[in-house]
């Protein structure tokens, strides 16, 4: 009997400017082969004056949803047809998953940084400091504080940045939040179960960039996260190491957020082994 052909491939992808730098690809079709998917992810560049038609192409090719990165997070809203839980109390939008004829945004950063969180510590009635006030930082506190974590200490070089995501916290999430400016080395206070690094100081090239961090306040026990994914081995992943800490590198939540959009779009449970390998090939050579 003859073999029925199909030459159609199912597509997703990441919208973004500038966005050719972006690994996501070498991930998400690692795991599309690992498991046998005929699906594809474009990287595909969209200015923000092209992005309204960029999503009526994605309506009109089927697209089975797609990332998007900056500067498109928040101005994607406006084109969908609903967010999810988080998206809406972010108001930012990375993954958006077609449910039928509709298109919903979700936030997947946050989630992908709960999942490694959990492997080490429930985030229900933590302490947690927070350094950083930027889209990253908002996605995880936001997360954590829906996940039951007690409070936030939120450092950020910025006030008006800083203010601004811990009236978020209060008003959305109503959540405890104490803000404070950043000036010379914080020292993490007693009672800190967790300390994460949200913003920017460790990512390529500037990898030997320190946060002002007084690292004699990080104890033994203490989970200790890093957002960056190039290179995972930052300095404050090191000096946590050294210290005792149980810590969380930035490839942890780049796969883990990775995973939650496969899982939306395809609805199998990829390897997370499989697309760390991926990660770690593309960021060593
Ligand atoms: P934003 O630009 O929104 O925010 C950047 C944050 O970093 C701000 O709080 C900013 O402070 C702070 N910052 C930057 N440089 C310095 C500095 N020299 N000293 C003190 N504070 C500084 O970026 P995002 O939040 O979107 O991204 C932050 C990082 O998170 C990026 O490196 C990105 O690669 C990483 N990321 C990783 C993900 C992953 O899956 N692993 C997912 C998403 C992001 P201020 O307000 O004062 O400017």
């Amino acid at each position: 009997m003859a073999k029925v052909l199909n030459f159609k491939q199912e597509l997703t992808g990441c919208f973004g400017q500038p966005v050719s730098e972006n690994p996501t690809q070498a991930m998400i079709e690692a795991a599309y082969k690992h498991h046998r998917l005929d699906w594809r992810y474009l990287t595909i560049e969209v200015s923000p004056a092209g992005l309204a038609d960029a999503v009526k192409g994605v309506r009109a090719m089927g697209f089975k949803g797609f990332n998007c990165t900056i500067p498109h997070k928040v101005a994607v809203i406006q084109h969908l047809d609903g967010l999810g839980e988080s998206a809406s109390v972010m108001g930012a939008v990375n993954c958006v998953v077609r449910r039928g004829d509709k298109l919903i945004g979700e936030n997947t950063d946050g989630k992908g940084f709960l999942e490694s969180f959990r492997t080490l510590m429930d985030p229900k009635g933590k302490r947690v400091v927070v350094f950083g006030a930027g889209g990253a930082a908002r996605a995880i506190t936001v997360e954590l504080a829906l996940a039951g974590a007690a409070g936030f200490t939120l450092v950020n070089r910025g006030a008006a940045r800083g203010r601004e995501l811990t009236a978020l916290l209060h008003d959305k999430v109503k959540t405890q939040v104490q803000f404070v400016e950043w000036i010379g080395d914080f020292k993490i206070p007693d009672g800190t179960d967790a300390v994460i690094n949200a913003t920017s100081i460790g990512l390529f090239p500037d990898v030997d960039a320190r946060l002002a961090l007084d690292v004699s306040t990080l104890k033994q026990g203490m989970v200790v996260a890093d957002v960056i994914p190039n290179p995972p081995q930052t300095r404050l992943v090191r000096e946590a190491r050294e210290r005792g800490c149980k810590v969380i590198d930035g490839l942890g939540m780049l796969v883990n957020q990775g995973v939650i959009g496969i899982r939306h779009w395809t609805g199998i449970d990829p390897d997370p082994g499989v697309m760390r390998r991926a990660l770690e090939e593309v960021f060593s050579s």
